[in-house]
């Protein structure tokens, strides 16, 4: 029998790139969303229908998801990843980027929640997986806005956990700390940059982002009635 079909937003790359080649490598078809399609068609997966969807566009997102269903079935399995980190000093930044983060990291994971997660209780099966960060858990230098994104995705992850537990539907909250993707491009602050550069380099370096797919994996096919509710994985030396 063929897998079911696995939602991934921001696939285009980092973390949702290597969770596309990790899924596609187990065999799940794949419904791959972001704005650069060309990156997602050039990742020339098998059973992927690659769709240019800005995860703010509540439409659009609800038309990608029915074509993916419509050609691989219901979506079992969502990794609800995208997300923008423009960090910077909150007393100088321009709040614009603030706009921004919240439409993606906030209003965007909810549009995703809110193209699935109907047809995941009628069907009493699905898991979630929203991508947080360890900056959902504790907050740092100069990510103000991005710490509270992230902290709205904990607690909304908190919050629909209890209430699609009742329908056999799992809810997992993932909280990397620095993984080594293209997440840094759209810091335009210099210093806040430059701190956290320095910062990375002291630690050695994030972790691949084929590790934070592959435990996604490992959550995802563990049983049904198995939930693991929260992933934090930092590298080891990430002290804090
Ligand atoms: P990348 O910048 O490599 O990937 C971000 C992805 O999000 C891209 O595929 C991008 O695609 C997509 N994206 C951004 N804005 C939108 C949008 N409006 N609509 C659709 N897709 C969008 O960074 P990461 O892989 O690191 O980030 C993935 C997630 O992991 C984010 O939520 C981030 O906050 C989180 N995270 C990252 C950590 C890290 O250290 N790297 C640590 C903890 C969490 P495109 O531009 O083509 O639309």
């Amino acid at each position: 029998m063929s897998k079911p079909l696995t939602l991934i937003t921001g696939a285009s790359s980092g973390i949702g790139e290597a969770s596309a080649r990790a899924f596609a490598a187990a065999g799940y078809p794949l419904l791959l969303l972001a704005r650069r399609r060309e990156r997602m068609e050039a990742l020339k997966l098998p059973a992927a229908l690659c769709r240019e969807v800005d995860v703010t566009d509540r439409t659009a997102l609800a038309a990608a998801v029915a074509e993916g269903e419509a050609q691989f079935g219901p979506v079992d399995c969502v990794i609800n990843n995208a997300g923008i980190a423009r960090l910077g000093n909150v007393l100088t930044q321009d709040p614009r980027e603030w706009d921004e983060m919240i439409a993606v990291n906030a209003t965007g994971v909810m549009n995703v929640l809110h193209a699935v997660m109907t047809g995941m209780t009628q069907r009493r099966r699905g898991t979630i997986i929203n991508m947080s960060s360890i900056a959902g858990r504790k907050v740092y230098p100069d990510h103000t806005v991005y710490c509270g994104t992230k902290y709205f995705v904990h607690a909304v992850s908190e919050s629909i956990r209890g209430q699609l537990a009742p329908f056999d539907v799992r809810v997992m909250v993932i909280s990397p700390g620095i993984v080594e993707t293209e997440v840094l491009d759209h810091v335009t602050d210099p210093v806040t940059l430059r701190n956290y550069r320095e910062n990375k380099v002291r630690i050695g370096g994030g972790i691949s982002a084929d590790v934070v797919a592959q435990a996604m994996l490992f959550a995802y096919e563990l049983p049904q009635n198995v939930l693991i509710q929260e992933i934090c994985m930092t590298p080891t030396r990430q002290e804090y």
